[in-house]
């Protein structure tokens, strides 16, 4: 599908005038990200006027600017700050027109059939087989032009990985991206600025304007309507990206309300309404595949900051019962480094960072439990959520796979990424290194970048909040469509997971209302 010609039918707080604004349409979308904008599509499609309403800016990519830094305060979540209750893991999540899709490293998997089997042994979803995803990923894949890496676009970084992981006879996985012609300049991150990215902002967003869609960005919503047990449309305020103040109150009257506002945002925003909680399961079984970052130095300049900024995965110890860690190599932008490996400031500090560019880094990322929960107490958004004793020994195994890995590549030293400073200086070191490190709340330096579950889907009501369909089972016409859905952490990168569902979830709301 070609991108060209697509204008987004976008209004933002700059262009509402009045206090209060009436709009009646046949959809209500909430969320303009992966899930949302795949419904906004394939419902304007039908020829129904769907309105999507986006709590966060729209930034065109010519304003995207390569720097992280800058990026955080203009397209992530609270200018890229979220944090679980300890403030030891650091939640991300792109909040502007296209969502986590304009931010993310495009990085895609196929749901394994483990998941899909699990999901229905433990949570009844029967409908989706192997059989009946497989053509939802080919048609994501064909629209998001999801494709393996082109042999040149390997970082130089991951190139030395490989020397290793040949060196070590380790199997490495191919990265497919969500990428046209990479421009490789290494700033997934901070969007693409190059629409090569071929994320929500450049695809479906277009396409769905393309058949009458109309965009709000600045607007958030901070209810979903009911009338006798239906969703009937949405309570949303206009809010100054700048000052932060409330410009407008925006009502929606739409007998078809999508829910897709992420899975943090999603069961607050029901926790808000007071509604689809029989089952008391809002909000519950938050997992977010932890990660942490490997630093290796090397003894020359390796100036791993361009290329793919994921070339390669080792995917042997991904099911949880093979480990429940997965291995990804990544460009390190200085930002991101600076954090990473010397703690603290002064003299040691200064070194590292201006050794930055014989450093590259290894991802060990988890397959967790569904341990936490997201809150909305008191006005404030809380996410309650520690790495579980079981996930950490899991992180543990996959540090001392990474390490192996970085040293059979040429690695001269490690840092490990804790608050005191943690230097593994040979092979001979990875075993007692890790092995004294304990499950400590902040002396990790986690990032999540999948937020999962909060609205699980399955086929009880009594331990689910929507149904095999992406219903609600409370509140009729009310569907869910995001990572909020997944019933399991799935540890594996999930956009691909949520692309799939939601195209699906979006043939299931067309059979029930529109045929
Ligand atoms: C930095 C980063 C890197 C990533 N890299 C990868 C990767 O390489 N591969 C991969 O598979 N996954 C990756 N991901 C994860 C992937 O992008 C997400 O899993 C996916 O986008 C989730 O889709 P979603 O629809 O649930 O939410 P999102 O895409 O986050 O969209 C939710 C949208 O809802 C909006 N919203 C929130 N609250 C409201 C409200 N009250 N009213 C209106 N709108 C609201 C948000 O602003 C946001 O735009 C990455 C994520 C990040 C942040």
């Amino acid at each position: 599908m070609s991108t060209q010609n697509n204008k987004l039918n976008i209004k933002t707080a700059k262009d509402i005038q009045d206090a209060s604004l009436i709009i009646d349409a046949d959809v209500v979308v909430i969320g303009s990200g992966a899930g949302g904008a795949i419904n906004a599509y394939e419902l304007a499609k039908q020829g129904k006027k769907v309105v999507v309403l986006e709590a966060g800016p729209y930034v065109p990519s010519s304003e995207f600017k390569e720097m992280m830094a800058v990026a955080m305060g203009s397209l992530y979540q609270d200018e890229g700050g979220q944090s679980n209750t300890h403030g030891d893991v650091t939640v991300l999540q792109g909040a502007c027109v296209g969502g986590s899709t304009v931010v993310n490293a495009a990085l895609c998997f196929r749901t394994p059939d483990y998941f899909l089997n699990l999901w229905k042994a433990e949570h009844g979803l029967v409908n989706l087989t192997p059989e009946l995803m497989s053509g939802y990923f080919d048609k994501v894949e064909k629209n998001l032009s999801i494709e393996p890496n082109a042999k040149h676009e390997t970082s130089i970084g991951a190139n030395l990985i490989l020397n290793g992981l040949n060196k070590l006879a380790i199997e490495p996985g191919v990265a497919k991206r969500n990428i046209r012609d990479c421009a490789m300049s290494g700033f997934c991150f901070s969007g693409c600025k190059t629409d090569r990215k071929q994320s929500m902002l450049v695809t479906y967003l277009p396409w769905a304007c393309n058949h009458g869609a109309e965009i709000y960005a600045d607007t958030r919503v901070i209810r979903i309507n009911t009338a006798n047990g239906q969703a009937s449309g949405v309570q949303a305020e206009v809010v100054d990206p700048k000052t932060k103040v409330v410009k407008a109150q925006v009502t929606v009257n739409a007998p078809i309300v999508v829910l897709a506002a992420g899975p943090i945002q999603s069961p607050i925003i029901l926790q808000k309404s007071g509604i689809a909680n029989s089952s008391g399961q809002v909000g519950k079984n938050f997992a977010c595949h932890p990660s942490l970052s490997v630093t290796a130095m090397f003894d020359k300049e390796v100036n791993d900051f361009h290329g793919a900024t994921h070339s390669l995965y080792v995917d042997t110890h991904t099911l949880p019962e093979e480990g429940g860690y997965i291995l990804l190599n990544a460009v390190q932008e200085p930002v991101e480094a600076s954090f990473q490996a010397e703690p603290g400031t002064g003299k040691n500090y200064v070194a590292y960072m201006e050794k930055y560019r014989n450093s590259i880094r290894l991802i060990t990322l988890v397959h967790d439990e569904n341990v936490g929960e997201v809150r909305f107490k008191d006005g404030v958004k809380e996410i309650l959520y520690e790495v579980d004793d079981h996930d950490f020994e899991a992180m543990k195994a996959g540090l001392k796979f990474n390490a192996r890995i970085l040293f059979a590549s040429g690695a001269s030293f490690l840092y490990l990424p804790t608050s005191d400073r943690t230097v593994i200086n040979s092979v001979d070191e990875i075993d007692s290194v890790i092995d004294q490190l304990k499950n400590e709340p902040a002396r990790y330096r986690y990032t999540s970048f999948h937020p999962q579950g909060t609205c699980r889907m399955g086929a009880d009501p009594a331990n689910s909040v929507v149904n095999p369909y992406g219903e609600s089972h409370d509140v009729k016409k009310l569907y869910i469509s995001d990572a909020s859905l997944l019933p399991t952490s799935i540890g594996y990168n999930p956009s691909e997971t949520v692309y799939a569902l939601s195209s699906y979830i979006a043939d299931e709301i067309i059979k029930a209302n529109f045929s």
